[in-house]
């Protein structure tokens, strides 16, 4: 599976979206190299996001979701940060959760902002 290269003509290939883990001491590393990915934590962007939601899906080029990523290898890997559910604002005022399908097929609740959410959808 190659993804290098395609961004050279302009197209960018999904991000591959995986679960943070946590090492011994409690630090979010990446889920492929191990690498810690604690300095990175912020907005990131996910090309291409496998919503489940249908209407979010068809609106949806690039979703802004909270997490880590690492940038180790020659894709994108962004590690969101999981939210329990749709109310996402215990985690931070005026963020929503949405179903996103994971990498690894298992379907998870992210976090994006709630504007970006109404505007493309109403
Ligand atoms: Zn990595």
């Amino acid at each position: 599976m190659s993804r290098t290269g395609l961004g050279q003509f302009g197209v960018m290939p999904p991000t591959v979206v995986r679960e943070p883990t946590r090492d011994s001491e409690d630090i979010h590393t990446c889920p492929e190299c191990g690498h810690p990915v604690v300095k990175s934590k912020g907005s990131q962007r996910i090309e291409k996001p496998d919503l489940v939601h249908v209407a979010l899906a068809a609106a949806f080029d690039v979703l802004v979701t909270f997490g880590w990523r690492c940038e180790r290898h020659p894709y994108e890997i962004v590690m969101p940060m999981r939210v329990g559910g749709e109310d996402a604002s215990a985690f931070v005022d005026g963020w929503t959760g949405v179903e996103i399908r994971f990498s690894d097929e298992h379907v998870r609740h992210v976090a994006t902002p709630e504007r970006e959410v109404t505007e493309h959808v109403e």
